[in-house]
């Protein structure tokens, strides 16, 4: 008889840690197929921002730079693509934030100037996506599809030429070079200011700045423009007495000191700044000290390095929200940590169960003992 309800007790207990077992290799597979940036967008309450008709995000690419708008007509925008390096992260998160907002397309790409950490994505977003429109720089590329003119620069730049020769062989898109233009999208509007001369002597000031304007809100792109290309820019607002009020500034060339000058941050007066940098030299201490002093607190400064993809959607009143991916949440270590519980606290039960029918099984020979005086 004992050794009965041993044997059987022995069944139970394998058969409980094979379910367990069995039921964490069913965890582990699932949370391979599951999205892990999908989790952390969740894990981070960016759906607020997917509820707002414009959003405008800062990919978290590396020391490089890449930001992508969804217009209140869904229309999609995305300026430069990062490196060749963060081509993977790049193409996930373009996935994900298209996937959210039901888009499959890039009806706009603006590649502000021929840098490697600009346009090294634009192989694999290409792959990847059907984009309608191209802006490139006025600075041609060695690829053998472009067409010699004599007034421009020629970069010599590898990475250039593959990203030039993938927008000319991408079907049903139109390339043009970037020049001064207003493309409207519904109420929202941007404003391109293209870069003034045909030759400089830095590839970073081809780069145009780019005014988004939707809901009485204002962002502000400046790619890598240096301070030389600030003061041009400066200049050519006030001949055509025009004043910028800029609500979201994306800080020139990942927060370099030789950009965003004390000039230029009272000229457009932003609130918030936005940082793409991811290695030691940038952001550069002066250049946030200038923002200190021109009102903006390190509570709206935001920088990829540390936040992760930064996020703001705005609703048609203007009221707007910020989020950022900072709070990483390993899934896969949660699961594995509550099957561990979980198998405990059966191991727990179990021991219990085993003391109580060791305690009755006492019990009932204590009595047996004395019915047999
Ligand atoms: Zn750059």
């Amino acid at each position: 008889m004992e050794k009965l309800k041993r044997r059987l007790k022995n069944m139970k207990e394998s058969s409980i840690v094979k379910w367990n077992f069995l039921l964490l290799l069913v965890l582990i597979c699932a949370l391979l197929f599951i999205n892990q940036y999908e989790i952390q967008y969740f894990a981070n309450a960016f759906y607020d921002v997917d509820k707002r008709p414009l959003q405008v995000f800062w990919l978290d690419v590396g020391q490089a730079s890449s930001t992508l708008i969804v217009m209140p007509n869904n229309s999609t925008m995305l300026i430069d693509t990062g490196s060749v390096d963060s081509e993977r992260e790049f193409i996930s998160s373009v996935k994900l934030i298209l996937q959210r907002n039901n888009l499959k397309d890039i009806d706009y790409l603006v590649l502000t100037h021929p840098d490697s950490d600009h346009t090294g994505g634009v192989v694999a977003l290409m792959e990847n996506f059907q984009v309608y429109n191209v802006l490139r720089p006025k600075i041609l590329s060695a690829s053998v599809l472009e067409v010699e003119a004599e007034n421009l620069n020629t970069s010599t730049s590898l990475v250039y030429q593959d990203a030039i020769t993938a927008i000319y062989r991408e079907p049903n898109c139109q390339v043009d070079f970037v020049n001064d233009a207003i493309l409207n999208f519904g109420e929202t509007y941007v404003q391109i200011f293209a870069c003034q001369n045909d030759v400089y002597a830095q590839t970073n000031d081809y780069s145009p700045y780019i005014n988004l304007v939707s809901f009485n809100r204002s962002f502000l792109f400046c790619g890598d423009a240096s301070s030389d290309r600030e003061e041009e820019f400066l200049s050519s607002l006030s001949q055509d007495n025009q004043n910028l009020d800029v609500d979201f500034l994306q800080v020139a060339h990942h927060g370099s000191k030789y950009s965003t000058t004390t000039e230029f941050l009272q000229a457009i007066k932003p609130e918030y700044a936005f940082i793409s940098a991811q290695d030691n030299f940038h952001p550069s201490g002066e250049v946030l000290t200038r923002l200190h002093e021109n009102g903006i607190t390190d509570d709206n400064i935001f920088c990829t390095k540390d936040d992760g993809m930064i996020a703001v959607g705005v609703s048609d009143d203007g009221n707007f929200v910020i989020r950022t991916l900072s709070n990483f949440v390993d899934l896969p270590l949660i699961v594995v940590l509550v099957c561990l519980c979980v198998w405990e606290f059966v191991a727990l039960y179990e021991i219990n169960e085993t003391l109580k029918m060791k305690n009755i099984f006492l019990k009932n020979r204590k009595l047996l003992s004395h019915s047999e005086f």
